[in-house]
């Protein structure tokens, strides 16, 4: 049976990353049957709900739970780049505070450079997709992906599909996309396994340094779930090297001879 109605979708900004590229910034037609949740046609496009932020219908901001109707002229927008519209209907509640991250399989690298930054990030090489899922909706975590499909989960409040590839993009992509340049804060977070670092005297761990270590460095950090030592060197430096500012030098009389 032919679908009955048709509708007029167009996707702005960074949403047109999911589409094919014969559909990309242009008005699509979207041919239907009954009357779908708007969720629907928008992820047929391809568009993970969790990219969305604003959904016009005829000119009327609309939530999720809106019907389709024929006829209907869609406009979906990113996070960035949303016209001002009032009233405007709320797709999720506001953005969490103090964001929380779980990551997919393949973002380990990335999960290791948010954790220097100092920001919560739960990652496994094992972890199912449905573990993912669980997890963030248990934990209120955003949910890190580079795999579209995840994000098509209903459950799933808070996601990001990470487009870059390369970690250093990855990350800039992720700051921004979560406005996180003013939270970062390094010597919070275990690289290895997540835990939160405390200040530690360098008399309680001096027997754990090797010799440069305990010559040119006063301050150090422990994990409090699996007692790494962290101090400012050479990682610190690397991430300075490559997130520039963001990352400004402790300001120890050591600092001098790094
Ligand atoms: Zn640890």
């Amino acid at each position: 049976m032919q679908p009955e109605h048709t509708a007029e979708f167009c996707f702005y900004g960074e949403l047109n990353d999911f589409l094919s590229p014969s559909q990309r910034q242009r008005t699509n037609a979207y041919r239907f049957s009954g009357h779908p949740g708007i969720k629907d046609p928008i992820e047929v496009f391809g568009v993970p709900h969790t990219e969305v932020e604003l959904i016009i219908v005829n000119g009327q901001s609309v939530g999720f739970d809106y019907q389709l109707q024929n006829d209907d002229c869609v406009a979906v927008y990113p996070i960035f780049g949303r016209p001002d519209i009032s009233p405007e209907i709320k797709l999720r509640e506001k953005p969490l505070n103090n964001p929380r991250f779980i990551m997919d399989v393949n973002l380990g690298k990335l999960a290791k450079h948010m954790r220097l930054l100092g920001f919560d990030c739960l990652y496994r090489n094992d972890y199912s997709d449905a573990e993912v899922v669980n997890i963030a909706v248990n934990e209120q975590r955003i949910v890190l992906t580079r795999d579209r499909r995840l994000l098509y989960a209903k459950q799933i409040v808070h996601g990001y599909w990470v487009r870059a590839v390369k970690v250093a993009n990855q990350v800039d992509e992720v700051l921004r996309r979560f406005e996180l340049h003013n939270a970062i804060q390094p010597f919070a977070r275990c690289l290895v396994c997540n835990g939160v670092l405390s200040a530690v005297a360098k008399a309680d761990i001096l027997e754990q340094l090797e010799p440069k270590t305990r010559r040119y460095y006063e301050q150090f950090y422990q994990c409090t779930t699996c007692q790494r030592i962290y101090w400012d060197g050479s990682h610190m430096e690397n991430m300075r090297q490559r997130y520039g500012g963001l990352l400004a030098p402790q300001q120890t009389d050591e600092s001098r001879h790094l």
